[in-house]
């Protein structure tokens, strides 16, 4: 579908030309009308608020002043050189700042004239002053015209150069905007706009560029923002109906012996509501031919082996395979070492398959997986390679999943014969809800939220390098009673020096202080080979040393009971999800257990938040919500290969309650017209198309 106005080259617009547009092109990707009037300004400037200088008292707004320029001088030398302005009002002085364009700005900056100031003071030696401000002769036309927000544009230095800094794409836009006149074609269904209460697609891009006023401007952005999200739910909860209409999966309809027998001689305990919850949803997904692409989100030690297991053996009672997939060495061990334990009586084969499996192992693993004697295969990447088929595999879980990729999960999928298995993804990491919206829209989700009875919440606290002799002593006491201790070092990059340094300078003040053959400690580190590695981890495991030294490698799912203190040094250095994957390491016994989290004295206020966080809650999804907030979605796992992170307006963080918003509508319209085929949706085809068109099959829609 065309527009004829807005797929007019920018060129022809008045003020543009084609010096200007070659540069739009190439700066900002911008061609057309259209491109233009999509590009959004990132902040306004409140023309009607002026501060006074004697009532500035923060230096993280941008603010207005209003006044005459009484001094102007050149100071410095090179690139110490900077032009130094004196702004001065009824209330005050402060001095205005310029590293660059020093020559042009001397030249034409008018002392004695009024003018109006904006920028973002910040505070040198006591004083404020701002750096950069943008100056403007006060202009009584705006004035008159009670135009009080104006839009400011991002814009690069070489489009600067050719008069479009953030003024002048403001210039060009108000060529641009009087022209448009009925020509945006609405996006959203009519009926949608009026129950929803939005203002129309037109009135909210003319008032983003050129707010009439305040309110206006929030109805604008606010429209914009929830048509952003809007269109990429549906897109992506459309894919999801086509795919549960085109891709079937194995109808495991029975429930049969091994389950029942499980459940009724094996179960050590009963399962929490949460677990109970997530089973059924899993035998909701696989009782009935779907097929089931599921991401089981639980804290650490909620209990979703358990859940897998009991999935699993659904699948065997309906004839087929299961495969359970970890991300070490160390965890494929743990999974199968508790799981055979937790299967002993019933009639199954389990079996391991991992790097060090031996040549005949393997060559038996592969023969029985292929004539179906083997019934769960539990491993870690080598499960995906090519040699590894099995005669039926219905069903595959995913641990730990943030460190598999997509194309990992699908090179499972195809060991499906008839139908691809069903996949069950499970994390400890738990993230936001609203980035599990996003990001893995194409997932269904499942939660955890309860942790098994009469867990001890382990006690966190943070303690100063000054007072560790006094955490040394508390160490001591604890491996008195016989518990087990862990003291974790930053090794953020295995291959850095100083952080080995650290780690190795740490553990010889530790082997001082705890002296063999009173205590016995172990030391795992990225660096020594996984065969020492496994062994020094093992004598840990089996509780021949007390404590562990070791860098992050012992972070996922390593399960001791008996250790009952986390030590983490220089805890100021580690992310909130990995200091809480830390800490889940202990509070899986009976014990009281404590999570001590060691810094410098000095800590920057990001630095504090995390440790006040982790002090204050256990709880992992409060934790995400912060570390949200603290990094941003880019930052997070599993977000940096998504474009959806390149949002024109919308912000996941900030515009979280609009996205959820956002979402319960689009789910609330394909319930009742799943394929989009009722007339009042047909708008929604429309911009669905012109949106996502290349990249959507879309045989399926009309
Ligand atoms: P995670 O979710 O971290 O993988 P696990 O599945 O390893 O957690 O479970 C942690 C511990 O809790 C295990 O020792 C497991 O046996 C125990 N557990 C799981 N579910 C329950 C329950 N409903 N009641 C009591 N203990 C449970
Ligand atoms: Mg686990």
């Amino acid at each position: 579908m065309s527009n004829h106005f807005l797929d007019t080259k920018i060129e022809f617009l008045k003020g543009v030309g084609p010096k200007r547009a070659e540069m739009l092109n190439k700066e900002l990707g911008i061609f057309t009308f259209g491109q233009l009037l999509n590009y959004y300004p990132f902040r306004y400037i409140d023309k009607s608020k002026v501060y006074k200088i004697s009532d500035i008292n923060s230096d993280e707004t941008y603010i207005q002043l209003k006044g005459k320029i009484t001094q102007i001088e050149t100071l410095g030398e090179r690139r110490g050189k900077r032009l130094v302005a004196t702004l001065k009002d009824e209330t005050g002085e402060i001095e205005l700042i310029w590293f660059k364009g020093i020559k042009w700005l001397a030249s034409s900056i008018l002392l004695r004239q009024e003018y109006i100031v904006y920028g973002q003071p910040s505070k040198y030696r006591n004083q404020f002053n701002i750096a950069h401000p943008e100056l403007d002769v006060v202009d009584q036309s705006l004035i008159a015209n009670q135009v009080t927000l104006e839009a400011v544009y991002p814009t690069t230095e070489l489009l600067s150069k050719l008069g479009l800094n953030s003024k002048g794409v403001h210039k060009i836009q108000k060529n641009l905007i009087p022209q448009i006149g009925g020509q945006l074609n609405e996006t959203l269904p009519f009926e949608l706009l009026d129950r929803l209460k939005l203002i129309s697609k037109e009135e909210a891009v003319i008032n983003v560029h050129q707010p009439v006023n305040e309110q206006l401007l929030q109805k604008a952005r606010y429209r914009l923002k929830f048509e952003e999200l809007f269109f990429l739910q549906l897109n992506m909860l459309r894919q999801k109906v086509i795919k549960r209409e085109t891709i079937k999966g194995a109808a495991f309809n029975k429930v049969g012996d091994y389950f029942n027998q499980f459940f009724n001689d094996n179960l050590p305990f009963d399962l929490t509501g949460a677990q109970k919850r997530v089973l059924k949803e899993i035998r909701a997904d696989i009782g009935h031919g779907n097929h089931m692409n599921r991401l089981l989100q639980g804290d650490v030690g909620s209990g979703k082996t358990i859940v897998a297991l009991m999935s699993v053996l659904i699948a065997i009672d309906n004839g087929y395979q299961s495969c359970i997939m970890a991300p070490t060495e160390i965890l494929a061990n743990q999974h199968y070492e508790g799981i055979t334990e937790l299967l002993k009586g019933i009639d199954l084969n389990v079996k391991l398959l991992t790097g060090s499996s031996k040549t005949a192992e393997r060559k038996e693993i592969h023969k029985q997986l292929e004539n179906g004697e083997l019934d769960i295969l539990i491993g870690t990447h080598a499960l995906i390679e090519d040699k590894v088929k099995f005669q039926n595999l219905g069903f595959v879980v995913i641990d730990e999943q943030h460190r598999f990729g997509v194309q990992q999960r699908s090179k499972l999928w195809r060991k499906g014969k008839q139908f691809p298995p069903h996949v069950l993804v499970m994390t400890a990491t738990p993230i936001p809800r609203t980035l599990a919206m996003t990001f893995y829209g194409d997932l269904d989700v499942s939660v955890i939220d309860e942790l098994p009875p009469g867990r001890k919440d382990i006690k966190t606290i943070h303690r100063f390098d000054s007072s560790r002799l006094k955490v040394f002593g508390f160490i001591e006491e604890e491996v008195k009673k016989g518990r087990q201790i862990y003291i974790v070092y930053p090794l953020i990059k295995e291959s850095e020096k100083m952080d080995y340094k650290d780690l190795m300078d740490g553990y010889e003040s530790i082997i001082r202080r705890f002296p063999r053959p009173q205590y016995q400690i172990s030391i795992v580190h990225g660096q020594m080979k996984p065969k020492d590695k496994d062994f020094e981890m093992q004598r840990f495991v089996k509780g021949e040393t007390q404590i562990m030294v070791a860098t992050t490698v012992i972070e996922v799912g390593v399960n001791v009971p008996n250790a009952s203190v986390m030590v983490v040094e220089s805890a100021e250095r580690f992310g909130l999800s990995q200091l809480h994957q830390l800490r889940g390491r202990v509070g899986r016994g009976a014990e009281q257990s404590y999570c001590i989290l060691m810094t410098g004295n000095k800590l920057g206020a990001d630095g504090k938040l995390r440790m006040d966080t982790m002090v204050k809650t256990n709880d992992g999804f409060e934790i995400s919500e912060v570390d949200l907030k603290l990094r941003g979605p880019g930052d997070l796992q599993g977000t940096q290969q998504s474009g959806l992170l390149n949002l024109n307006i919308a912000d996941l963080v900030r515009d979280r309650q609009i996205l959820q918003y956002a979402r319960d509508i689009a789910v609330e319209i394909l319930k009742e017209d799943p394929n989009l085929e009722l007339d009042k949706n047909h708008r929604l085809v429309v911009t669905l198309k012109l949106l996502f068109g290349s990249k959507v099959n879309w045989s399926r829609i009309s």
